[in-house]
């Protein structure tokens, strides 16, 4: 479990192209410039850390795209503090991310290996998630609401009602809609009855599948 110059360089690097392709937000930056995601990696891909693509992890999952954890993350608009709801842990990096933000975060995972895995390496590397649990992401998390935010990591077929509802006021539910192709949408709580809802073009994830396994 090493972070070299040689890693620090490449993430540089990615942090000037995640820049180009428009992603400004400095504290969304700073955080992908912290996070050694090579240690996120499957050994086989460590290689391709760096490049701005997806790679398999365990059960048949996927650690995203840097360029779209960065995306979301600035769509979510975190600040210090604010109390986040990730659902899709899967490899633990968005999450790595949203807690170099400064964010108190939970992250529900519906993979119990996936689960397991993440929640022993995350503390080796010294992030503290406030909670991780093994569940079914569809119903949010009841007991936690409500949420400054909450950002789905996996393809959703349709918006779960739930996660609407656990939003506070002004709070923002950043998720990814469709079956094959998903359309990165952003809901704003404006009252207690009213979601304002914005689009942010095409994205591909893995699918948010329902119940655990
Ligand atoms: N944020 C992750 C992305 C992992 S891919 C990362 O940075 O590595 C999406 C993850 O969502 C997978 O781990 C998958 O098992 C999980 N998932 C799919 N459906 C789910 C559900 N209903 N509830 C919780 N997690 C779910």
């Amino acid at each position: 479990m090493k972070d070299t110059f040689t890693h620090q360089g490449m993430r540089k690097r990615l942090v000037e192209t995640l820049k180009k392709k428009g992603i400004a937000n400095k504290g969304v930056l700073q955080a992908i410039n912290a996070v050694p995601r090579h240690l996120f990696m499957d050994s086989g891909f460590v290689d391709h850390a760096y490049v701005d693509k997806a790679f398999p992890i365990a059960a048949d999952q996927t650690i995203s795209q840097p360029y779209t954890v960065a995306r979301q993350t600035e769509l979510l608009d975190v600040e210090r503090g604010d109390k986040i709801l990730e659902i899709g842990t899967g490899s633990g990096y968005q999450t790595a991310v949203l807690l170099e933000m400064g964010a108190v975060v939970y992250s529900i995972e519906r993979q119990n290996e996936l689960f397991k895995r993440t929640n022993r390496f995350l503390p080796k590397l010294g992030y503290r998630p406030k909670k991780l649990i093994f569940g079914d992401g569809y119903a949010g998390l009841e007991a936690e609401a409500p949420f400054d935010g909450i950002i789905v990591t996996a393809g959703a077929p349709f918006v779960p009602k739930p996660l609407l509802a656990q939003l506070k006021v002004g709070g923002k539910l950043v998720i990814p809609v469709g079956e094959n192709v998903q359309i990165m949408t952003v809901f704003t709580r404006t009252d207690d009855t009213e979601f304002e809802k914005e689009e942010f073009g095409e994205f591909r994830f893995v699918p948010l599948l329902e119940d655990k396994e």
